[in-house]
């Protein structure tokens, strides 16, 4: 049996309680050596076999796993975040269907909501936006057409961009055409939960040459749109409105 568990944005305590079980009960553990902790491996059993996947092709880490699926040993598959955003498990999973090999997921908190935390904001402000864009620039894979980023920015809804802070001009470029305001706020969250995390808070004109001027080129998350200034208060808890447990009182 293998899992496939996020093991959340960086923080190791970030990680489901189902997901530690999982990893001080697993007889093996293959984790993305690259953007998991390695910190989590001290939760690992001692006789444990760790495998780094970082430097290993699809087809290599399939064979790993057909060899320990076949001694009925249990597989933790360790992806950062959670597995199902740009998690490249799609791949794994159809090599798994057509060996019969059987997988879960197991979800985390993916580095989105966590940068979005770290900056104590919420993506979703009444009046401001009740959406949440993710998306990323086009890299070695494609994005296809009709989401390319200055489509995307004309929604104005929340936005977080993955995987694309190397190309810190380019993002910008599309978002002010698809805003066309310069104002708009940007906060670019690095290794959002660990130790050497940074905030860089800007708008479209300037948050460019502050990333470069600190050297931020890979592992962050830019977060785009007004629910990083403005917030306002939420029905919910709001004296005028009535839900099931509780009644207006004007
Ligand atoms: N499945 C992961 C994303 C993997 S793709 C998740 O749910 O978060 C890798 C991209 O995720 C990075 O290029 C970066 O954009 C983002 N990322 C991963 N960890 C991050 C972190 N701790 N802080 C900010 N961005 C992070």
């Amino acid at each position: 049996m293998v899992y496939f568990v996020g093991a959340g944005p960086g923080d190791v305590d970030l990680i489901t309680v189902k997901g530690r079980k999982l990893l001080e009960k697993a007889d093996v553990i293959i984790y993305a050596g690259s953007l998991v902790s390695s910190e989590h491996l001290k939760f690992c059993r001692e006789d444990a076999i760790i495998i780094d996947s970082s430097r290993l092709t699809l087809e290599e880490i399939i064979e790993y796993i057909r060899k320990y699926d076949g001694e009925d040993k249990v597989i933790v598959r360790l992806h950062t975040g959670d597995p199902t955003i740009y998690g490249a498990i799609g791949e794994q999973m159809d090599q798994m269907d057509k060996l019969g090999i059987k997988y879960e997921i197991i979800p985390g908190v993916s580095s989105f909501t966590a940068s979005c935390s770290v900056l104590k904001k919420e993506f979703t402000v009444p009046k401001i936006s009740q959406s949440i864009i993710i998306t990323r620039l086009s890299g070695r894979t494609s994005v296809p057409e009709s989401e390319d980023l200055e489509l995307l920015a004309k929604h104005k809804a929340s936005m977080a961009i993955f995987l694309s802070v190397q190309d810190i001009d380019k993002v910008v470029e599309k978002l002010i055409k698809g805003y066309e305001d310069e104002n708009v706020p940007v906060a670019v969250v690095y290794k959002a939960t660990w130790k050497d995390e940074k905030i860089i808070l800007g708008t479209l004109k300037d948050i460019a040459e502050k990333v470069k001027s600190v050297g931020i080129n890979k592992t962050a998350q830019i977060l785009v749109g007004e629910f990083l200034k403005k917030s306002s208060r939420s029905l919910l808890y709001s004296k005028n409105f009535s839900h099931g447990f509780r009644e207006a009182k004007e």
